[in-house]
């Protein structure tokens, strides 16, 4: 699942009341936020808590089972501004979906950098290079470098950057993945076919090179690819399990308070 908040404008709260999601349950799946503008604030039954920020990452295992709540932060609430957000929903392997909770904040600062390569051949200037265009490495590989998010299954989340509309990008998808790319900014051409803001494109999985060029001034995109689970999925609300009787059992443990669902 891919849930994507368009850049809104929030004015300033004159009662400070939170703005987002109060306490809720999940089993089974990784929920994985990135904050572009704005800032998010993360309670869970772990004890955990945090806020991020533009170019954040907060990547949380539901695994057996977690009780959390997703607000606007205090601060953002009471200043308002711009805010952007997205969340991807990330399937666990069934020998994964029980194993314990966990939560990693993923700061901007500690997201490599990664310049592009464009067609025209390889640029050694590694500085003028991100000029062109860049990818942030969330997760999985990029041109050899890895990201910081550790992954249950081969991941890749990439925040790409392109700036130089008169170059053609090549990226490495690894074989046999899925693949989405999502238009966040601007508008690009990927394997030759425009797409506008907010347009997907579905990749198969022939691990072909994926190009791209941006047709539009400020384009970013989000890359997402990972190796399909092929497991069966039963899915209702804030669970993501394997079977119908599982959904059962967790709609049972969060009410009973049991299996990771202790507050
Ligand atoms: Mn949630």
């Amino acid at each position: 699942m891919f849930d994507y908040a368009a850049p809104k404008k929030f004015s300033p709260s004159k009662t400070g009341q939170h703005r987002g999601v109060g306490q809720h349950p999940h089993r089974g799946f990784e929920t994985v936020t990135i904050a572009f503008q704005g800032e998010v604030e993360h309670k869970d039954s772990n004890g955990n808590s945090g806020v991020i920020g533009p170019g954040d990452c907060q990547w949380m295992t539901a695994g057996r089972g977690i009780v959390h709540e997703e607000y606007h932060s205090e601060e953002f609430t009471r200043k308002g501004g711009m805010f952007e957000f997205c969340q991807l929903w990330v399937n666990l392997p069934k020998v994964d979906k029980m194993k314990k909770s966990r939560y990693q904040a993923i700061l901007n600062e500690s997201i490599p950098k990664v310049a592009l390569r464009s067609t025209d051949g390889v640029c050694l200037d590694e500085q003028k290079a991100l000029e062109d265009g860049y990818a942030r490495i969330i997760a999985g590989e990029f041109q050899g470098k890895k990201g910081p998010a550790k992954t249950f299954s081969p991941v890749n989340l990439w925040d790409v950057v392109l700036l130089n509309k008169k170059k053609t990008f090549e990226l490495d998808i690894p074989d046999g993945h899925n693949g989405l790319v999502f238009v966040r900014r601007g508008a690009v051409e990927v394997q030759g076919k425009a797409l506008g803001l907010a347009d997907v494109a579905i990749m198969n999985r022939n691990g072909e090179k994926l190009t791209v060029k941006a047709t539009e001034k400020n384009t970013s995109l989000l890359i997402m690819s990972g190796e399909p689970i092929d497991e069966p999925i039963a899915a209702r609300g804030p669970f993501v399990m394997n079977t119908q009787k599982e959904l059962k059992d967790a709609m049972q443990d969060f009410q009973r308070g049991l299996n990771g669902f202790e507050r």
